[in-house]
């Protein structure tokens, strides 16, 4: 099957400029490679929020649960909190979409530098797996005694078995389809008595259906200066909610930059749909200038490729961006160049046809 339905949200800030690009060298790649896209799109932003009350209207994710995948630009404005469209709009996704593994890459591609000193393509080379719908993100907890000096706040973490297992398994299971065959297990069990000995056990029972992967653990803190030191170590790095959450953030950091970042929420067993966006936000400061760096954007894409069984396509969409890398007029003003949105999108979208 090679026509596809896609839910196209861009969101609001740069999510508007960046993801007409995505979705450019998708049609570029689908033209090469025999796939056909239907893009279906939503005005969920804050923009939405600020004339209706809400990131996106009731009954929204009905609109949206039967389509292939969901590409997402950036939410998020100034005057209207976070939690507003992290609770409004991506939160209830990867929930009742059950995405309940949060991917990033971190690689540094040909004609990117790392801003490790003498680190390259050959060092950077690895994927952080977060689990995505339990852990610390709970809403279960609250406040006693507002206002006198015995206030204390309480917040509950829920690890259940069934949600760790699963996305151990993915890990593992990515693992075993790359040449390190290494997974890296986060944790924090001596300050964290109850929950990450939970999170532990199940690694090691894990690790015990897969002889053939090499794998271990650290405890968060020393794990990211490993991140920094020596993430030629690294092949797949899984962590809860919140440890996922900060790896996956200096992940692409120590890659390059967090511009070109791409990441997917994923409902492995496709029952739903699953969501691609870039890791960068709406970006106020330079939003409505058509500067923005569409490659993270762009890199989403070639995920929805990966994950909708298109490898072929997805690794061309990766060299038609190295290829852009290489060419100064390509590059937009975060990278050093001059190119815009639009200049920047046209010559990877060319590139595809014979990457
Ligand atoms: P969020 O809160 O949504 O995670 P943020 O406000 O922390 O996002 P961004 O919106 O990603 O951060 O912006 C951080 C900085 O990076 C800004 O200066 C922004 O201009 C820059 N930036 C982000 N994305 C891009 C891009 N695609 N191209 C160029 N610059 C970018
Ligand atoms: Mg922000």
């Amino acid at each position: 099957m090679n026509d596809y339905r896609i839910a196209a949200i861009p969101g609001d800030g740069i999510g508007n400029e960046v993801l007409p690009e995505g979705i450019r060298v998708l049609e570029a790649a689908g033209k090469r490679f025999g796939l056909s896209f239907t893009f279906d799109h939503f005005d969920w932003s804050c923009e939405h929020y600020a004339k209706h009350g809400r990131m996106m209207p009731e009954g929204g994710l009905d609109l949206i649960r039967k389509h292939h995948a969901i590409f997402l630009g950036a939410v998020g404005f100034p005057g209207v909190p976070d939690h507003v469209s992290l609770w409004g709009l991506l939160i209830p996704i990867r929930r009742d979409f059950n995405q309940y593994v949060n991917l990033r890459p971190c690689r540094v591609l040909q004609g990117m530098k790392s801003p490790l000193a003498g680190r390259g393509p050959d060092d950077i080379d690895f994927y952080v797996v977060r689990e995505n719908v339990e852990g610390e993100y709970s809403e279960i907890g609250g406040r006693m005694f507002r206002g006198t000096e015995h206030e204390t706040a309480m917040q509950e973490s829920i690890f259940t078995r069934r949600g760790t297992d699963r996305v151990m398994r993915y890990a593992f299971e990515l693992a075993r389809k790359r040449a390190k065959k290494h997974v890296t297990s986060a944790t924090k069990s001596n300050g964290i008595v109850h929950t990450m000995p939970f999170w532990d056990e199940r690694f090691a029972a894990m690790k015990a259906n897969y002889p053939d992967i090499r794998a271990d653990q650290f405890h968060i803190d020393i794990l990211t200066a490993h991140f920094v030191q020596h993430p030629d170590w690294f092949d797949v790095v899984v962590g809860s909610n919140l440890f996922g959450d900060i790896l996956s953030d200096l992940g692409p950091a120590v890659a390059g930059s967090i511009g070109i970042a791409p990441s997917a929420n994923i409902n492995p067993e496709r029952e739903f749909p699953s969501m691609f966006e870039p890791v960068h936000g709406s970006a106020p400061d330079i939003a409505g200038k058509g500067i923005a760096n569409p490659i993270g954007q762009i890199w989403s894409g070639a995920m929805m490729l990966e994950h909708l069984g298109h490898k072929d396509a997805a690794d061309a969409v990766v060299r038609a961006i190295e290829v852009a890398l290489a060419d100064p007029k390509a590059r937009t003003r975060d990278l050093g160049g001059s190119a815009n949105t639009v200049e920047c999108g046209r010559i990877i979208a060319e590139a595809v046809a014979t990457a």
